[in-house]
């Protein structure tokens, strides 16, 4: 089967409030998501996989400051980074993701390594870094991962909690990255990388890692990576409740995106969005929060990207 390929993208639902975004801050991450869209689309364009696809899509995120993981990823309440990657092949349901990773470039890239040099599927701590120093991947040290804007959102947070004023201001407290694609083989990938929440404990692991939460992929029904609080995500079960919505009711991807992420997680308080794709080209890009980053681009068409409604 020959079919024209599609990729969306997002840079997480923590974005800036309108009040505080500046034409400069907004056409910065508009570029920054034509770059990335434009680095899958050239695998895609190449009759390259959905997998290195979102493989290339994700590690472009990954790679902008502007973005909640890798480079721009948040601080716990030590100051330190603690990363969570994903990765889900369609085509047989593989997957490799790890959790609360430091000091790699590319989270993305270890989570790939994880599927594809061992039989398990999350993987942490030393036993991680040993296949990230195995598979020749690169590492970077604190200054690298170190951002003005998101120790000042740690500060911020931290003072809010020791006064009592905490909001849940989803710029200052999280975002992820993510990606899908549906390549000219009609086979489906998706992937997700995040620092987490702002001043999250030390060891906490959100759902961006989780299969079924905050990343899933089968090329009988979607791709779908997520974002938003990681606590309800999980307790929805976010991506996998719209692949069995599909698969056990019939929905389409639209239908079972929309009660998930309007019903599903509003019953929890889950404020957030996901990104999807079903085995025919169609594209989803539903949250429930002020905006989401996001973009997508279709096979011989340009790239579109979008902050707000
Ligand atoms: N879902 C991520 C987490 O809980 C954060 C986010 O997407 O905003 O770690």
């Amino acid at each position: 089967m020959t079919q024209g390929f599609v990729l969306a993208i997002h840079g997480g639902a923590g974005v800036l409030p309108r009040h505080d975004m500046t034409p400069e801050r907004e056409a910065a991450c508009h570029a920054a998501l034509a770059r990335v869209l434009r680095a899958g689309e050239e695998v895609l364009k190449a009759n390259g996989a959905a997998l290195d696809a979102v493989t290339a899509a994700v590690s472009t995120l990954e790679n902008e400051p502007l973005f909640n993981a890798g480079r721009g990823a948040v601080f716990t309440r030590e100051g330190t980074h603690e990363m969570d990657a994903a990765i889900m092949d369609g085509r047989n349901r593989r997957a490799g993701a790890v959790a609360g990773i430091s000091g790699v470039r590319n989270p993305v890239h270890l989570a790939r390594a994880v599927m594809e040099r061992t039989d398990h599927i999350l993987m942490i701590g030393e036993g991680a870094m040993t296949i990230a120093r195995d598979a020749g991947l690169a590492f970077e040290d604190d200054d690298y991962f170190f951002t003005q804007e998101r120790w000042d959102s740690l500060q911020q947070t931290l003072h809010m909690e020791a006064e009592g004023t905490l909001d849940d201001d989803p710029s200052r407290r999280h975002g992820t990255v993510g990606a899908v694609a549906l390549d000219r083989a009609g086979n489906l990938a998706a992937a997700t990388s995040t620092g987490g929440m702002t001043a999250k404990r030390v060891g906490r692991v959100g759902d961006s890692p989780i299969i079924g939460a905050g990343t899933f992929a089968d090329n009988a029904t979607c791709a779908v990576s997520a974002t938003g609080d990681g606590e309800a995500f999980m307790r929805c079960v976010v991506a996998h409740e719209i692949d069995a919505r599909m698969r056990h009711a019939g929905q389409s991807l639209a239908g079972a995106a929309e009660q998930v992420v309007r019903a599903d997680l509003a019953a929890y308080e889950g404020s957030g969005g996901l990104i999807a794709i079903d085995c025919d080209g169609h594209v989803v890009m539903p949250f429930n929060c002020e905006g989401m980053y996001r973009g997508s681009v279709r096979d011989g068409e340009a790239v579109q990207t979008a902050i707000y409604d």
